[in-house]
């Protein structure tokens, strides 16, 4: 049985070269061996307690990425320039020319571009598919489907995915069943309920400060070993390396993201409440009405939360937007993609972080143009946020109504 993802973090001891109380952080691109031979050996894939050149991995990446192993409960991880880096690599890396994927139809809009626009190109073709339904994900399976993709709670749609159904599925099919668990760190651990990879655009929650880009991959020890191989591994080939100071000062950030998620949980829980009660269509995976409410209450983390993501459908675009730039103007928050900042987040989804996707197939999996995404930050007074929200937005449908007199 695992420790908790927070306790995990909590137990983490890096010390730096002179005693630091934080790991000292490495500042070169190469590094000396005391042999020729034994530099050799490294390029032979014999990388056990060396390094070679920081593009295939630094002191600095080493400990970010076993510090996010013990959250996600893999036997390793590693990390990348960005979310997306850790997504095309780990695609890559399992899949050949004339393969094939099953993915959630409600995916980042970056990642449905590349699955859906480039793969192609290689000769890999992808299903998109409701991952909420079990059926539909087996009857898309074929005999060269390699992986089954989906995001644990979905972007923007916040739909949950049963990681017991589908890791067996998987298993059944002998594909890699890949996650992405960007919404929810912490919270959930898709690696303890059959998830064989575990992705992370570290961007959004694990850094929290809207300053760094970055991403993970948790798997286990082989998968992670491919994807660093020097000749053939597309973490080391594709080159997307995360530097080391942005590597150390994201686990430093790592530190508080327990009590960080905590917070952005209880936030949004209670807007999404208040909200809901004045009639709102509001989705939030902590409300009761959502569908997959007992679902993810089943998978959680004890005491996390819900996270920090919710939406409102205002129904038009027009709309959303004025309540978007009224909410920025009274400061209640940022026009802003992303997610995961101390101050709350939103844009419309449509016409934003998912417009990679038709609006014919926006209209299919439900996505309507209205829809705002709110990724809730850690105000310190929530209940004088909703009230200044709820103004914000009625001021809004009163110029609204009176325009349309
Ligand atoms: N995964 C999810 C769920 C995202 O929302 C995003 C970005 O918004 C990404 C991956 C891509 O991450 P990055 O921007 O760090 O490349």
């Amino acid at each position: 049985m695992s420790k908790h993802p927070a306790k995990e973090i909590q137990d983490l001891q890096f010390f730096g070269e002179y005693g630091g109380v934080n790991p000292s952080i490495s500042d070169s691109s190469t590094y000396t061996f005391m042999t020729a031979k034994s530099m050799s050996d490294t390029f032979e894939g014999e990388t056990e307690g060396c390094f070679l050149y920081s593009r295939h991995t630094s002191p600095s990446n080493l400990y970010l990425s076993s510090a996010l192993a013990k959250m996600e409960n893999t036997e390793d991880a590693t990390v990348f320039a960005s979310g997306m880096g850790a997504i095309t690599s780990t695609i890559l890396q399992i899949c050949q020319q004339g393969d094939h994927i099953v993915a959630s139809r409600t995916i980042y809009g970056g990642t449905y571009a590349f699955l859906k626009n480039v793969l192609p190109k290689f000769g890999i073709k992808t299903t998109f598919v409701d991952f909420t339904n079990i059926e539909d994900i087996n009857k898309a399976i074929t005999a060269n489907t390699k992986i089954l993709y989906c995001e644990s709670i979905s972007n923007p749609l916040l739909e949950v995915v049963d990681f017991k159904l589908i890791s067996e599925l998987s298993k059944k099919h002998k594909t890699k069943f890949v996650v992405d668990n960007t919404f929810s760190p912490i919270m959930l651990q898709p690696a303890n309920h059959g998830a064989d990879v575990v992705i992370h655009s570290l961007t959004k929650f694990i850094n929290g400060s809207s300053d760094a880009v970055a991403g993970a991959v948790c798997a286990s020890s082989e998968f992670i070993e491919n994807l660093k191989d020097v000749n053939t591994g597309l973490a080391m080939l594709l080159g997307q390396t995360l530097d080391s100071l942005r590597a150390a000062s994201i686990l430093k950030n790592l530190r508080t993201l327990p009590i960080r998620m905590q917070k952005h949980s209880q936030n949004a829980q209670y807007l999404a409440e208040q909200f809901e009660a004045l009639g709102y269509k509001v989705s939030y995976p902590g409300l009761k009405s959502h569908p997959q409410h007992q679902l993810l209450s089943n998978y959680l983390s004890s005491q996390t939360g819900y996270g920090g993501l919710m939406t409102i459908d205002f129904g038009t675009i027009d709309k959303a937007n004025a309540v978007m730039e009224m909410m920025q103007h009274q400061n209640l928050g940022y026009l802003a993609v992303s997610l995961g900042f101390y101050k709350t987040l939103f844009s419309a989804s449509g016409t934003s972080t998912s417009s990679e996707i038709s609006e014919e197939e926006q209209q299919e999996m439900g996505l309507s143009s209205g829809l705002v995404r709110f990724s809730i930050g850690l105000d310190h007074d929530i209940k004088e946020t909703f009230t200044q929200m709820k103004k914000a937005i009625k001021l809004v449908e009163r110029d609204k109504q009176s325009s349309s007199v």
